[in-house]
């Protein structure tokens, strides 16, 4: 426990029969919710039926987790594709636009039914397992507009947990550390690099940052945390601080306890890992890619590819929790990669490019800097031009306007990048 905070952040569970379900009742329910989705979504959702008329499966073909590999994966790229030729959600919805509370925007663009209600277990249970309690006031410093996550889902399970909520979204670094101050604010949800810029303005502030402020809890995602930075954080403010991932499109798909022994696998969830090239799954101890299904009628997504390579242990946790666990996120399947918690394509660097003749070869490199990342647009010319620094201003507007992440553009002499460079060079390490 750390020093000063009188509540018990280590032991207990949200959801206690779910968490600690033996094994074999687990797969019972998770068949069982299965079996309910894949009848749902066939009936409401286009999509879902026309895919599994394709591969000439009835929903009576899928009764237990094994039988999903028959069904082709939907990948983010099939959403784009589906969505633009059946405008807004190309048919992945499964209730009429009408019932939906919210509707969001990820980049992409990519169309997401927002809930109905909002019932979904797994960033609640994450949040407990990672130290949340009742009664916690929480600063939550995800983005709040277009997006899903700071609003519908980290925002909705703060409430299911009995936390208050302050919607201070990114940014105004000085303004977060005087809401800390004043609210005597006991948890964090955001980036790790945001509590990082957080502990250095404060520290600038004057402050100190375990006598003058209160945080004992983080829930931090959208990018990767090494454990020196997390011990740093957790040294620096004398707090708790766990990571979870998810995405957009299928929410939580694991979360830590206290024990720090990968993420678990929220309960409403089902987690393949398989072999991208075949579709199989490939059980324990393989990395694959991580393939989810979800229980959620709004937005039934079934066998969603999510591009992710991870490791699944079905070990058992010291903490109690019965689920299975994802051993850290490897990387990724294809080129994309998360710059400061947004995906970067390729595509998107293309159309930088496209934008200025002037270009004649290019490439992106990010890297890792301080614990933050860093994303640096190397480009070489056709020629000389005559105002490096105004292009310079030009094509940065261009990277944020493209690809809402800030980059550095640097130009550099022809023949510099060696032919056939990848477009993205991932140049990060994770000590
Ligand atoms: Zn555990």
């Amino acid at each position: 426990m750390a020093k000063g905070d009188v509540v018990d952040r280590a032991e207990g569970f949200l959801k206690k029969n779910l968490e600690t379900m033996p094994q074999k009742k687990r797969t019972e329910y998770q068949n069982q919710k299965l079996r309910g989705i894949v009848l749902y979504a066939y009936k409401n959702s286009v999509a879902f039926r026309n895919k599994m008329d394709s591969a000439r499966l009835k929903p009576r073909d899928i009764q237990t987790i094994k039988d999903l590999e028959k069904i082709p994966i939907t990948k983010k790229t099939d959403l784009m594709e589906l969505q633009q030729k059946n405008p807004p959600f190309g048919g992945f919805e499964g209730v009429p636009v009408t019932e939906m509370r919210r509707i969001f925007i990820s980049p992409g663009p990519i169309y997401e039914p927002g809930e109905a209600d909002y019932d979904e277990l797994g960033w609640a249970q994450g949040m407990y397992a990672g130290g949340f309690r009742p009664g916690d006031i929480v600063i939550n410093t995800f983005s709040y507009h277009m997006v899903p996550f700071a609003l519908q889902m980290v925002d909705n399970s703060l409430h299911m947990i009995g936390c208050i909520s302050i919607p201070t979204g990114v940014g105004n670094t000085e303004q977060q550390v005087n809401i800390l101050k004043s609210f005597k604010a006991t948890g964090y949800c955001g980036t790790p690099s945001f509590l990082l810029n957080i502990a250095e303005k404060a520290e600038e502030m004057g402050l100190d940052l375990k006598e003058d402020l209160s945080l004992k809890a983080g829930f931090v995602a959208a990018e990767m945390l090494p454990e020196s930075l997390r011990s740093k954080l957790e040294e620096k403010f004398g707090m708790i601080i766990r990571q979870t991932y998810g995405t957009a499109d299928i929410r939580c798909l694991g979360y830590e306890c206290m024990k720090k022994n990968g993420m678990h696998i929220p309960d409403d969830k089902i987690v393949e890992i398989i072999d991208p090239e075949t579709g199989k799954q490939l059980g324990p101890g393989k990395i694959g890619e991580i393939v989810a299904t979800t229980f959620n009628k709004t937005y039934p997504l079934i066998r969603f590819g999510t591009g992710d390579l991870s490791i699944l242990s079905e070990t058992p946790c010291p903490c109690g929790r019965t689920s299975p666990r994802l051993i850290k996120i490897m990387g990724r399947v294809d080129q994309a990669t998360k710059v400061r918690g947004l995906f970067i394509h390729p595509g998107q660097v293309n159309e930088v490019a496209s934008r200025y003749p002037q270009v004649a070869n290019y490439q992106i490199v990010i890297k890792r800097k301080e614990d933050k990342d860093e994303m640096i647009f190397r480009i070489e010319l056709q020629e000389e031009v005559r105002q490096p620094e105004k292009l310079k201003q030009e094509i940065e507007q261009s990277i944020r306007d493209v690809m809402k992440v800030r980059g550095d553009v640097q130009f550099i002499p022809k023949g510099t990048l060696p032919e056939g460079a990848k477009k993205i060079e991932d140049q990060r390490t994770w000590e």
